[in-house]
């Protein structure tokens, strides 16, 4: 496949036709068939999606499908037993039987905010082991908005301005931003993959799906980036805190360059 900046033709067997926002993060329309339907739980299940369901400390994707009835609103995405399920905003009655084409399209401006949130969130993993040695242990991400914990003794105000300078400078260098397969054999003796704890993730997750930016950070992910650091815009420290003994949180915000 030639989508930019992935090695797509490395995914498991199917993934690529099936979970097209792992390896096509700018993907934001697709055709699909209705799979499986939950009228209770006002959910359904398609043959194939771009819609990212919550994980990894990134939150779902929303936006709209629609069928031959008009369109409806997806309000969530979850994944379940390894299988995605949309839930959206239409009477048990008024969901599409099994079977129904169906047009997706993702809210584009929420995702692209996530993907900012997610690869800035990346870099300051990054900044944080190449400056301290110290890996990440926690984190949350909303649109423009995302926090990670580190072991630190202490945190201060200072520390803060210094990795916010740190995080803006390798934006800049407009780091390219790839996306992986890895064999679980390679993964598992590979230093930074190591360094972020991938060997436990589960053996059975063959290959390992590995976001790089190549250069700051390179860590096992299932998430959404955009391709290259410059696209993340300026990144904010808003916040250190301290959650107890070696727990100290890092707020950032991401703003428009
Ligand atoms: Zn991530």
């Amino acid at each position: 496949m030639g989508v930019p900046g992935s090695f797509a033709d490395r995914a498991p067997a199917g993934l690529a036709d099936t979970e097209l926002f792992a390896v096509d993060a700018y993907r934001t329309t697709f055709d699909a068939r209705v799979v499986e339907v939950d009228r209770e739980g006002g959910r359904l299940r398609l043959d194939r999606t771009a819609f990212y369901p919550t994980g990894g400390g990134q939150p779902h994707d929303t936006g709209t499908l629609t069928g031959p009835e008009g369109a409806v609103a997806v309000t969530g995405v979850r994944r379940e037993s390894g299988l995605i399920w949309h839930t959206v905003a239409a009477d048990p009655g008024a969901l599409p039987e099994v079977g129904t084409e169906v047009g997706g399209e993702v809210d584009w401006s929420r995702r692209f905010q996530l993907m900012r949130t997610h690869t800035a969130l990346h870099i300051l993993c990054g900044v944080i082991w190449a400056d301290h040695g110290i890996p990440v242990t926690g984190g949350n991400m909303e649109p423009l908005k995302g926090r990670l914990d580190f072991p630190f003794p202490a945190m201060s105000a200072d520390l803060g301005a210094q990795v916010e300078r740190r995080i803006n400078d390798e934006i800049e260098r407009a780091h390219e931003i790839v996306v992986d397969f890895l064999p679980r054999n390679v993964a598992d003796a590979d230093p930074a993959l190591i360094r972020t704890a991938a060997h436990l993730i589960p053996a059975a997750i063959d290959p390992l799906r590995i976001i790089d930016i190549v250069g700051p950070d390179r860590q096992a992910d299932g998430g959404t980036h955009v391709l290259s650091t410059a696209e993340v815009g300026r990144v904010k420290v808003t916040g250190t805190e301290s959650k107890g003994k070696d727990n100290k949180r890092i707020r950032l915000e991401v703003v428009d360059a």
